[in-house]
């Protein structure tokens, strides 16, 4: 059985809570009548409650864009998993590259924070890997993959119907306007999948996984994606700040 497609938007702090909310407007007005894939919004933390009202009727499920790996405790500014679930969010994006990069969160910081978003059974990590531009200049993007998710993954068992989701974003496509080519992408998918074959059994593989791709997503590129066969879905940010583009993107996705 073909899994369900899921598009993800990564509003980031794009934002101010007014835009936010007027943002969430639009989007709860354009997907009135979408049944054909999963659309998920991940806002900033301190709009979450509100467009969460928002939101309430429709069937657009909201995440957040980072959680703290303790559930409670002295741990000042941070957002605990419980908290994002009392606030309604069904996923948490883990170890964005933008947090890696200004913040140095790192992959055991990423793997502690997958294993307490697990623990919950409520939250649905979307963990995002990928190479530097540095990095796939040296040829070394499968096995930095590779390590990338075996750091993430390290001691991390998957139960039942729990889903996990790898974002594959190359650093150098995000915000850049330039996409990965969508041979490249499948390539990349293909390694994850095996990887994560090592790390687990490929009907957990296959049953609890779902691979997307994030990285300079539009309406007008989107179409050469969406058939590809390891491509469960996208992570979009730019272009998700525009609901009408988001949603031409999300059709196309779901066709
Ligand atoms: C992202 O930040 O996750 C992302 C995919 O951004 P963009 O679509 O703007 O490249």
């Amino acid at each position: 059985m073909k899994k369900q497609k899921i598009i993800i938007a990564n509003w980031k702090m794009s934002l101010t809570l007014i835009q936010t909310l007027g943002l969430a407007k639009r989007y709860r007005d354009k997907f009135k009548d979408f049944k054909l894939g999963e659309v998920v919004i991940c806002c900033s933390t301190p709009a979450i409650a509100d467009v969460a009202k928002l939101l309430k009727k429709t069937n657009i499920n909201l995440g957040a864009q980072n959680v703290f790996w303790e559930e409670i405790g002295p741990f000042t500014g941070e957002v605990s998993p419980l908290m994002l679930i009392e606030l309604g969010c069904r996923y948490v994006i883990i170890g964005h590259s933008e947090r890696r990069n200004h913040l140095f969160e790192n992959y055991e910081m990423v793997n502690k924070k997958i294993k307490t978003v697990l623990k919950t059974e409520k939250l649905i990590p979307v963990v995002c890997i990928g190479e530097s531009w540095q990095e796939r200049k040296t040829d070394k993007r499968d096995y930095i993959l590779v390590e990338q998710l075996q750091l993430a993954l390290a001691g991390i068992n998957v139960f039942g119907n729990q889903t996990v989701i790898i974002a594959y974003e190359p650093i150098w496509a995000i915000g850049t306007g330039t996409a990965i080519e969508p041979t490249e992408a499948e390539y990349a998918h293909k390694i994850i999948r095996l990887a994560l074959n090592d790390l687990f059994n490929t009907q957990i593989v296959s049953r609890n996984f779902k691979i997307i791709y994030g990285g300079s997503i539009a309406s007008g590129n989107v179409k050469s994606f969406v058939d590809l066969e390891n491509m469960d879905g996208l992570l979009v940010g730019g272009a998700s700040l525009d609901a009408v583009e988001f949603y031409k993107i999300a059709k196309i996705l779901t066709k």
